[in-house]
C-alpha cells in the first residue's frame, strides 16, 4: 500500500466505494487522514462499514471543512452532468481529484525521481501496460503494475527510485489527476469512445493530452488525427517526444515494418515480432512499438526487450490462445464487446469459425461485412442472434446455437473437418455479455474451461 502522507491529519471526503474507492479510503486512513466515506449505493456503503470505515452522508456534510474530494473514476465529473458531490465540492471551493492524483502527489513529495510509466489511449491500454511490465520484470526490474488494469494504484507499494510504477490510466482517471507528470507518458491512439462522458472528441483528446503534456518523455501515436496534432504541438514546444506508428511513416521515430519494430536512426537490429504468438495482428504491432519505446526510454537493452516480448503470455480474453487440437486453434477474445474490437480479431486470422452474439450494441456486426470472407461459418448465441442472422444471411453460413457450450461443440466439429492450415475457433462476440454472463471475464472463463474440457477428451 502507498499511505497518503501528504494528507496526514486532513479531512478528506471520498465518494464512490468500489474497488479503487475502498483502496483510497484504506490508504488515507493508514496515514492518519480523517476520512468521510460515502456512496449512493447501500451495498457499497455496507462493504465500507464492514471494514470499519466511517460513513458520512455527504449530502448533509459541512463541505468547507474538507481539504479534498476524492472521486471514483466511474462517477461523472463533467458529462453528462457533474455528480451532486462535484457540485457541492465546487460550491465550497474543494478540489476534486482521483486516486492517481494522490499517488502523483506522494511521488512528487517522497520520490520525485521514481520511474513512473503512465499509459493511455482509446484502445490497447491494458495490452501495452501488461507488456511493458512483463518486459521490465524479465529485465530484472522491480515493477508495480496497476491503475485501470486490476490493482488500484494506492494498493501498490510506494514510489521509490529502484521501483518502476507502470500505471494504466483511463481518461476519467486523467481528468481527476491535475498534477500527473510521469517520467514516461504513452498516448497510444484516440478514436471516438466514451464521448458521453467527455462532451466531444476535442474534449476527450484534450484530457488524453494531459497525460503526455508534462511527461519527461512523451510517446505519442501518429496514426490518427487527434494524436498527430498533439504530437506536433509537443514537439513544437520543445518537449522530448517519440512519435510512434503501426506502419512505416516519415512522421515516426519508431514504427512497425512487416513483423519488425524499427527505430529510425538506430544501427541496432530491429525487433522481430514474427514468432511472438501473443502479439498477433497490426493492432498489437502498435502496442509492441509503444512497449519497445517505453522500455528503451528506461534503458532496457534491445536483447532484453526482445526476450521479454518472446515470453509475453498475452492477456486473458484478448485474442488469448487457449488451446489447440490438431491444426485447430481455439481463441478467446471475449473482451471484444463491440464490432470495432471484434474487427481486430477477424483481421488477425483466416478460416474462422466465429462464435458471436450476446447483448448487441448499436450498429451490430454490419461494419464487419468487408471481413466476412475470412469467416468459414458463424455460430450464434444469446439475445442478438436473430439480428446478426439477418446481417449474415447470404454472406456467411451460420447456425443458431443458443448457448456458448453448443456453439463450441459445433464449431470445433466443423473446424476439425476444415482443410485449412490453421482453422480457428474464435469467440469474439461483438456484444456485451450481460444477457448470459455476469461480465466478459465470466464469458471468456466459460469458453476457456469448456475448450479445455473438450481437449481433455470431454464433450
Ligand atoms: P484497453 O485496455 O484500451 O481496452 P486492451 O489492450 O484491453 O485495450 O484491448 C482490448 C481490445 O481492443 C482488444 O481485444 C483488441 O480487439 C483491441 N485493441 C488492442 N490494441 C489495440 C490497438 N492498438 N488499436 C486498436 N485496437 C486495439
Amino acid at each position: 500500500m502507498t499511505p497518503v502522507e501528504t494528507l496526514r491529519g486532513e479531512k478528506v471526503a471520498v465518494f464512490g466505494l468500489g474497488g479503487s474507492g475502498l483502496s483510497t479510503v484504506r490508504a488515507l486512513v493508514a496515514s492518519g487522514a480523517e476520512v468521510a466515506a460515502w456512496d449512493d449505493g447501500e451495498t457499497a456503503r455496507a462493504r465500507a462499514s464492514a471494514e470499519g470505515f466511517r460513513l458520512v452522508d455527504l449530502s448533509q456534510a459541512e463541505w468547507s471543512a474538507f481539504r479534498l474530494l476524492v472521486l471514483a473514476p466511474g462517477v461523472p465529473l463533467t458529462h453528462p452532468e457533474p455528480h451532486w458531490t462535484v457540485k457541492r465540492a465546487r460550491a465550497a471551493g474543494v478540489p476534486v481529484v482521483g486516486d492517481i492524483e494522490l499517488f502523483a502527489r506522494e511521488r512528487a513529495a517522497r520520490a520525485p525521481k521514481a520511474p513512473f510509466v503512465a499509459i493511455t489511449g482509446t484502445n490497447g491500454k491494458s495490452t501495452t501496460t501488461a507488456l511493458i511490465a512483463h518486459v521490465l520484470r524479465e529485465a530484472g526490474r522491480d515493477v508495480a503494475l496497476g491503475g485501470n488494469i486490476g490493482v488500484p494504484v494506492l494498493d501498490l507499494p510506494p514510489p521509490a527510485e529502484g521501483r518502476v510504477h507502470v500505471i494504466e490510466c483511463s481518461s476519467f482517471q486523467i481528468d481527476l489527476a491535475p498534477s500527473l507528470a510521469p517520467s514516461v507518458g504513452l498516448l497510444i491512439n484516440i478514436t471516438p469512445d466514451h464521448l458521453d462522458r467527455h462532451g466531444d472528441l476535442a474534449g476527450y483528446a484534450a484530457v488524453k493530452e494531459r497525460l503526455v503534456a508534462d511527461a519527461d518523455v512523451a510517446l505519442i501515436g501518429v496514426d490518427d488525427e487527434p494524436s498527430r496534432a498533439i504530437c506536433a504541438r509537443l514537439k513544437r514546444a520543445g518537449r522530448r517526444v517519440v512519435a510512434i506508428s503501426a506502419a512505416p511513416s516519415p512522421l515516426a521515430d519508431v514504427f512497425v515494418e512487416g513483423h519488425r519494430i524499427v527505430q529510425r536512426d538506430s544501427s541496432e537490429v530491429p525487433i522481430d515480432l514474427g514468432a511472438v504468438r501473443a502479439l498477433r495482428g497490426a493492432h498489437n504491432g502498435q502496442n509492441a512499438a509503444f512497449a519497445f519505446a517505453a522500455a528503451d526510454a528506461l534503458g532496457v537493452s534491445r536483447a532484453d526487450i526482445a526476450r521479454g516480448f518472446a515470453t509475453f503470455p498475452g492477456l486473458a480474453h484478448r485474442m488469448e490462445q487457449v488451446g489447440r487440437r490438431g491444426r485447430v486453434l481455439f481463441v478467446n477474445d471475449s473482451k471484444a464487446t463491440n464490432a470495432d474490437a471484434a474487427e481486430k480479431a477477424l483481421l488477425s486470422f483466416r478460416d474462422i469459425h466465429w462464435i458471436l452474439g450476446g447483448k448487441a450494441k448499436v450498429g451490430g456486426v454490419e461494419p464487419l461485412r468487408p471481413l466476412f470472407s475470412r469467416v468459414a461459418k458463424a455460430y450464434l448465441i444469446g439475445a442478438a442472434a436473430d439480428d446478426f442472422a439477418a446481417t449474415l444471411d447470404g454472406a456467411v453460413p451460420f447456425q443458431h446455437c443458443g448457448t456458448l457450450a453448443r456453439a463450441i461443440a459445433a464449431a470445433a466439429e466443423d473446424a476439425a473437418r476444415s482443410a485449412a492450415d490453421e482453422p480457428v475457433v474464435l469467440l469474439s462476440p461483438a456484444c456485451a455479455s450481460y444477457d448470459q454472463f455476469a461480465n466478459f471475464e465470466a464469458r471468456g472463463d466459460a469458453f476457456r474451461a469448456q475448450v479445455q474440457n473438450l481437449l481433455n477428451g470431454g464433450t
